[in-house]
């Protein structure tokens, strides 16, 4: 898959604080890519260098692998980083009619298609400022959404929301990049939400990008085990290599074994070991989430 977006070493400062520091992120066309970080981390920074609303320190954005002059992207951005930009006062159609007009847009049929994939169709004349918070939202990446762009990037769109607010957002994001085609930069952290949908990630700590993977690596790395307590542990791990053919296994001190695969089958790793006779004192199957992934990653809490 080509890269629609890359940065490289890009920087910014403000006095001697570094807010971004070489940070590198790729992000192939397609993706639905997760900016992970804690508040402060330099997600917001990176975002609006890329929708050229600050300028860089050092460093270079690149757009399909040209060098991107500031200002001046060669491809189509759509970006919700701070300013809503909502007229309060007019409903959702008149809001997005506007900027179109703005833009010089009038591809017949599209704001409707706009208002359907953002569930805003049957609001009528209710006015922006009478929406709550979700619908606020969804009208504010609808008008992100009016240039069509190739590149959409949400800065924490579903921060303050409700649950239900933030699966309508996260179904909505995976219908525009599925159906739009856009590309999506998304910031948040609110990791096990991004789990959900993005397929790329990159987690960023004091302006530093520590790292990019795949939802794939994700699902690799992510490591469950099973954890067995015994004070006949030697017995169990024969059992285990014997019985279930495992090899990935592991003792902790003299009465614990961490049993690193095989973790869909802890059913039939307790029947056997029930029916060989053998003595369990604990017994737990443990998932690390994406959260728990990530505070390894840091070293630390995600706020
Ligand atoms: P949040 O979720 O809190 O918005 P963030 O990850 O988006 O966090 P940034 O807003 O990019 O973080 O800020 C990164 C660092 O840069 C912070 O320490 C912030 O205080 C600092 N910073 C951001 N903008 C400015 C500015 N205009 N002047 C001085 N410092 C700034």
């Amino acid at each position: 898959m080509s890269e629609l977006l890359s940065t490289s070493k890009l920087s910014k400062r403000y006095g001697k604080k570094f807010a971004l520091h070489d940070a590198d992120i790729h992000i192939p066309q397609g993706e639905i890519y997760g900016l992970i970080g804690r508040n402060g981390a330099g997600k917001t920074t990176l975002l609006k260098l890329i929708n050229s609303q600050i300028t860089a320190t050092s460093g270079e954005i690149h757009l399909k692998g040209q060098k991107m002059r500031f200002g001046v992207p060669t491809i189509r951005i759509g970006a919700l980083v701070e300013s809503p930009g909502l007229y309060p006062d007019c409903s959702a159609r008149e809001n997005l009619v506007y900027k179109a007009i703005a833009l010089g847009h009038n591809k017949p049929g599209y704001i409707d298609r706009l208002l359907s994939i953002v569930e805003l169709s049957d609001t009528g004349k209710k006015k922006a400022k009478q929406f709550s918070l979700g619908m606020k939202q969804r009208l504010s990446i609808a008008l992100a959404l009016v240039d069509d762009p190739e590149l959409l990037i949400l800065d924490e769109p579903i921060n303050g929301m409700d649950p239900q607010g933030i699966k309508d957002i996260r179904e909505m994001l995976v219908k525009i990049n599925r159906e739009m085609g856009a590309t999506i930069l998304i910031s948040s952290h609110i990791l096990d939400e991004l789990a959900k949908f993005a397929t790329r990630y990159g987690i960023i700590k004091d302006g530093k990008v520590l790292r990019e993977f795949t939802r794939e690596q994700l699902e690799q790395e992510n490591r469950s085990d099973i954890r067995i307590e015994s004070p006949q542990i030697e017995q169990i791990e024969a059992a285990l290599r014997e019985g279930m053919a495992f090899t990935r296994m592991q003792r902790q001190g003299d009465n614990t074994l961490l049993v690193q695969e095989g973790v869909e089958r802890h059913e039939q790793v307790s029947r056997l070991l029930f029916d060989k006779g053998l003595y369990v004192s604990q017994f737990y199957v443990r998932h690390e989430s994406l959260e728990d992934y990530f505070m390894g990653l840091t070293g630390g809490t995600v706020q």
